[in-house]
């Protein structure tokens, strides 16, 4: 017999991966208890929080409406959790709020082509019809100029097409190994063919087409998947820059360059909103033994906006909110003050928290731990030590007092490098300060979601958000509670590239060139 299940029994706090008997707890600090079981039970609010930020909110551009959307809604949320949040505004960025691309191949067939206007694009001014030229291989400028005129009133597609956008492992497991050979040498000499003619042009060449009365470019950028596009923003300034998938693209190219006139109907709509705020949304839970005493928990908040930024970084910033969360409702008067930091313009090269770090010398000063996170799902399990000679032996004492399902994964590189570049942790650690990246081994994030039109909801884990928001929380507890501020002491540094430099099984080299990674003055206008 059907019978109506109540909310209070779907919202009761049943145990969702281990029974909460059977996790062995190290120490019995009631605080890693209770983050626990406010963190890995059903009262984890990380589908709640994910499936709002990516789907209902969206991709996160800086200066578009949606990033002011997401601020607000983290704020909401902090503020019905009892956690204080400001905004620390840094500059002004160009306002652009996305409307919808429709791209149309009217001739010589008819098809809806995939493909969406780049980020801070011109839109049309309702549909706008014209056939499609491809950029010819020049030998010189002199050509480049002879043909300029052909692009009046065209559409130009600016970008080599891909001989497949059948990913090469395909290849690899089944054409005959002279096909994939052939196909590698053939794509291999369109590259360097197609390079040396951009050379020969002149970085000018898409103002120039611009100049000379084209309609709309069109662009592929293939990542290497099977379907995947990465998508960024517009190489045009006064026409719409339009990215095409990698097969669309390969169609529109091919029909133009063997003169079979495609023509494309493009109705794409953006609205420009003039200079707006540049801006970090920083959450507060303050010390009570040391309030001037900081750890930060940290994510950016913006991303690129050709899906919904779900890897990049909708799941640093859903595993920093939970963290939070967490926080606020098992520790609720921490030694040291808890920080979190949602950072604008990472995209644009970590801007938002080198405002941060620069406009704020007190919590640098003050600050004990970091703890970003970048790079996409899957739990985390690297933490690189990034050359404090005194933090493997803290993060060892705080592995110790937890549970060992979320520290068994965990290899710790101590003393390990400073990196050279990444996220947002290069922004205190160039100070330095103790800044860490809690990373997670995901091999397929460049192809598959970083930056691509596939980061979306559907690629997140949620157990594992879960797990590494928990994570997270009780870092940042026991990095609170420490009777020890962290020592800023750094290794001497290799000389040159050394064996220990190179990346290993992590995408992201350690400094190698014997020097610290210096700040840099953060850009605070686009
Ligand atoms: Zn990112």
């Amino acid at each position: 017999m059907w019978k109506p299940v109540s909310v209070a029994v779907l919202t009761a706090p049943l145990v969702l991966a281990a029974p909460a008997g059977a996790q062995t707890f190290p120490t019995d600090d009631a605080v890693i208890r209770r983050i626990w079981e406010e963190g890995m039970t059903q009262r984890s609010q990380v589908l709640d929080l994910s499936q709002a930020l990516m789907d209902s909110i969206g991709p996160r551009l800086q200066g578009a409406p949606s990033y002011d959307a997401a601020a607000d809604w983290i704020a909401s949320r902090y503020a019905a959790w009892g956690i204080e949040s400001e905004r620390h505004v840094y500059g002004t960025w160009l306002g652009w709020d996305r409307g919808h691309t429709h791209i149309d191949l009217i001739s010589p067939r008819k098809r809806t082509l995939s493909g969406m206007m780049l980020a801070w694009s011109r839109g049309t001014d309702g549909p706008v019809e014209a056939d499609v030229i491809m950029l010819p291989r020049f030998a010189s400028r002199a050509e480049l100029d002879a043909w300029l005129p052909q692009v009046r009133g065209r559409m130009v597609a600016i970008t080599l097409p891909e001989p497949t956008c059948r990913e090469d492992r395909s290849w690899q497991d089944h054409a005959r190994p002279a096909s994939l050979a052939r196909l590698q040498e053939e794509r291999a000499r369109a590259r360097s063919e197609w390079t040396a003619s951009l050379r020969a042009i002149g970085q000018d060449f898409i103002a120039r087409i611009e100049d000379a009365g084209a309609v709309a470019v069109f662009e592929g950028l293939w990542s290497g998947g099977w379907g995947v596009d990465k998508i960024f923003d517009a190489s045009t300034t006064r026409i719409p820059g339009i990215h095409l998938s990698c097969e669309d693209y390969g169609l529109v190219a091919r029909l133009a360059e063997r003169g079979q006139s495609p023509r494309i109907r493009l109705d794409a709509r953006a609205d420009f909103l003039g200079d707006v705020p540049a801006y970090n949304v920083i959450g507060r839970i303050p010390g009570t033994e040391r309030p001037n005493e900081y750890v930060l928990l940290s994510a950016h908040l913006d991303s690129w906006d050709g899906a919904s930024g779900a890897t990049d970084n909708g799941t640093g910033t859903v595993m920093m909110m939970e963290a939070m969360r967490l926080l606020r409702a098992a520790v609720p008067n921490p030694r040291r003050t808890i920080l979190v930091g949602h950072w604008g313009g990472e995209e644009q090269g970590l801007i938002g928290s080198a405002a941060y770090a620069a406009d704020h010398p007190d919590v640098m000063r003050g600050l004990n731990a970091a703890f970003n996170q970048d790079n996409g799902t899957w739990r985390v399990d690297f933490i690189r030590m990034m050359g404090f000679t005194a933090a493997g032996g803290h993060f060892a004492r705080w592995f110790s007092a937890m549970p060992n399902e979320l520290t068994d994964p965990i290899e710790l590189d101590v003393p390990g490098l400073p990196e050279s570049s990444g996220s947002d942790h290069m922004s205190f650690l160039c100070v330095p300060a103790p800044a860490f990246r809690l990373q997670s081994n995901y091999p397929d994030y460049r192809t598959y979601t970083w930056h691509t039109n596939l980061d979306t909801f559907d690629k997140v884990v949620l157990d594992d958000l879960r797990h590494n928001a928990t994570l997270a929380a009780m870092l940042a507890y026991l990095a609170s509670e420490d009777p020890e501020l962290m020592s800023r002491e750094t290794r001497e540094l290799p000389a040159g590239p050394s064996p220990q430099a190179a990346p290993t099984r992590r995408t992201m080299a350690a400094s190698a060139t014997g020097a610290w990674p210096a700040c840099r003055a953060p850009r605070r206008s686009m």
